[in-house]
């Protein structure tokens, strides 16, 4: 059912990693995970619950996510440009806002400069509101 698999990983969110897998000023999107649960051989059990992109910094994005120390996995993709990344967030949101919900269930926006439409419901989501 996910497609996600594009995506590279998952990978424990530590500073460390990040920086090994994620150059500087590198554009694209990520999903993070946390733990739902642990079953009876307590192995964690993930679910994806936070979908997110940058268009300038992916690495220092979730350096800020490593700080904050509430998701334990992330997967990534680093994409050519501004509207690729808006396109795959759109495509994981959409993806993933369901079965479970995500903890930032608010539309991607556009990036500010591009008035990019959601490929997925159609829509203008600009962060202007104007
Ligand atoms: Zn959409």
């Amino acid at each position: 059912m996910s497609n996600n698999y594009e995506l590279k990983g998952p990978f424990l969110l530590n500073k460390v990693t990040v920086n090994n897998r994620i150059d500087e000023n590198a554009v694209g999107v990520y999903i993070l995970e946390k733990v739902l649960s642990q079953d009876f051989l307590s192995q964690d059990l993930l679910i994806a619950k936070y979908v997110g992109r940058s268009d300038t910094d992916l690495n220092r994005r979730l350096q800020d996510h490593v700080r904050n120390d509430y998701y334990k996995q992330f997967k990534f993709k680093i994409c050519a440009n501004k509207t690729e990344a808006y396109k795959e967030e759109c495509r994981l949101y959409h993806e993933l806002k369901e079965p479970h919900g995500l903890d930032n269930d608010r539309h991607p926006d556009s990036p500010d400069d591009l008035d990019l439409e959601c490929p997925y419901c159609w829509l203008k989501h600009s962060n202007s509101f104007s």
